[in-house]
């Protein structure tokens, strides 16, 4: 690295997350990252294991019309015998199989009933962002418009395909969804919907959408270096790179913000990279618009590990949970994983409802610099907590490389995933 943070022809090689199981000392993100995804609403024995998006088989969560239920159920608690009263077999399952302990519950007996209403509130209808209006796929055949389709990843929803635009020799990202498979049809409304209106440097460009029978295909910009998911797991960033990500992240939190859009689902699964290390946020199938009526949400969406307490405790929310996550993606970029992703996810939740901001494993080797950015992230008083444009200004993001500097990154990165197949 040269001193103004360029790369030379030939860089040191980035240290890769070491790992005691692997002799190569590459880290087995498989073995010791299980992933995440976004809370489902599916048995209990399937939710039990969280593991990385990268998996492929993330689930939507599954949310039903909102249900009177809250109305209906009451739980007391016997501070005498520590157990709760009235509480539906369902919640009572849950709570045996969630390693929250009979003093944990006895300590903050409300944070229990608030994360178990939460984790089983398959009730709680995600509000939509905007509703099918038949307002967004172009007329035409994606087939004859892009050429050399290559298989590159499966989601939750469809599988995407990198292509060559035959008209502009461009290449993009094609997913192609078959509609007729998707429960929820709106969040993939939604996600295009919001790609389309949301254009941004630091947000994956929507190019266009087709609809072919029963298949719809989204061409959005195609980012080579992969997600930012691969970068944590497999190497080490240095406080420098990560200030460059944190920036690049809360450019794009500052301009969906101040279009009214909570995107509601930051992690680094949702981050993708150019091989420019050019960073831009994607999946947007969870956002939500306010509007000056109705500035505060109080649906639950996100992905457990990286939900901001007010979220999880169900109170009413604003563009701040963004910030939350950003903090714990934060945590990803220097751990490698967020805080509690080992815990039954029900267990997760209840600490992060009590627990406050969460403590890092070795606070002492980061900057007070970086320190104090993450506590401004991680700040509990929502009040007090940053915002996305006080964010921007903090000195630890002056701290950044150029871009150009996570490349080596995500070389390094593919290259240990690529032994570890
Ligand atoms: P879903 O959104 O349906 O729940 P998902 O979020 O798990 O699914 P997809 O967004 O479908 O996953 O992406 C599948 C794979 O393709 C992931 O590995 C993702 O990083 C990659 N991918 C998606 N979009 C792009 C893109 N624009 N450029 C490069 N890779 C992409």
């Amino acid at each position: 690295m040269s001193d103004n943070g360029e790369l030379e022809d030939k860089p040191p090689a980035p240290p890769v997350r070491m790992s005691s199981n692997f002799s190569t000392g590459i880290k087995d993100s498989m073995s010791t990252n299980p992933s995440s995804k976004p809370l489902p609403s599916v048995p209990e024995e399937k939710r039990d294991k969280p593991r990385r998006k990268k998996d492929k088989d993330k689930e939507r969560p599954e949310i039903s019309n909102p249900s009177d239920f809250e109305h209906t159920i009451h739980v007391g608690f016997d501070s005498v015998t520590g157990e709760f009263t009235g509480m539906p077999e369902q919640w009572a399952r849950l709570l045996q199989t969630s390693n929250i302990t009979k003093s944990e519950q006895k300590k903050n007996p409300q944070a229990v009933l608030d994360v178990l209403k939460f984790y089983d509130s398959t009730g709680n209808s995600r509000q939509k962002y905007l509703s099918f209006t038949g307002t967004i796929v172009s007329i035409g055949d994606p087939k004859k418009k892009y050429t050399r389709y290559e298989k590159i990843g499966q989601g939750a929803s469809g599988t995407v395909y990198t292509a060559i635009d035959v008209a502009t020799g461009q290449e993009v990202a094609i997913k192609q969804i078959n509609l007729q498979k998707q429960p929820k049809k709106e969040l993939i409304i939604n996600e295009i919907l919001v790609m389309k209106e949301m254009k941004n440097p630091n947000i994956v460009n929507f190019v266009d959408s087709f609809l072919v029978g029963d298949e719809l295909f989204v061409v959005m910009e195609y980012l080579a270096g992969g997600s930012l998911t691969d970068v944590v797991t497999e190497t080490c960033m240095d406080e420098a790179q990560i200030a460059a990500v944190c920036r690049e992240c809360l450019q794009a939190l500052e301009f969906l913000h101040s279009n009214q859009v909570i995107h509601r689902d930051i992690k680094s699964d949702n981050v993708l990279l150019g091989m420019d290390g050019s960073v831009k946020l994607t999946d947007f199938g969870f956002c939500a618009q306010i509007t000056p009526e109705q500035s505060k949400r109080s649906t639950m969406v996100g992905t457990p590990y990286w939900m901001a307490p007010e979220v999880v405790t169900r109170k009413a929310y604003g563009p701040k949970v963004d910030i939350w996550s950003l903090g714990i993606m934060a945590i990803e970029m220097v751990e490698g994983e967020p805080p509690y992703l080992n815990e039954n996810p029900l267990r997760a939740l209840y600490l992060i409802a009590t627990n406050g901001t969460p403590e890092l494993q070795n606070p002492e080797k980061l900057s007070p610099i970086f320190r104090d950015f993450l506590n401004r992230c991680l700040e509990m008083d929502v009040e007090k907590r940053g915002g996305g444009k006080e964010l921007l200004q903090h000195p630890f993001l002056k701290l950044a490389k150029p871009l150009s500097s996570l490349t080596p990154l995500i070389l390094a990165a593919k290259e240990a995933m690529k032994s570890n197949r």
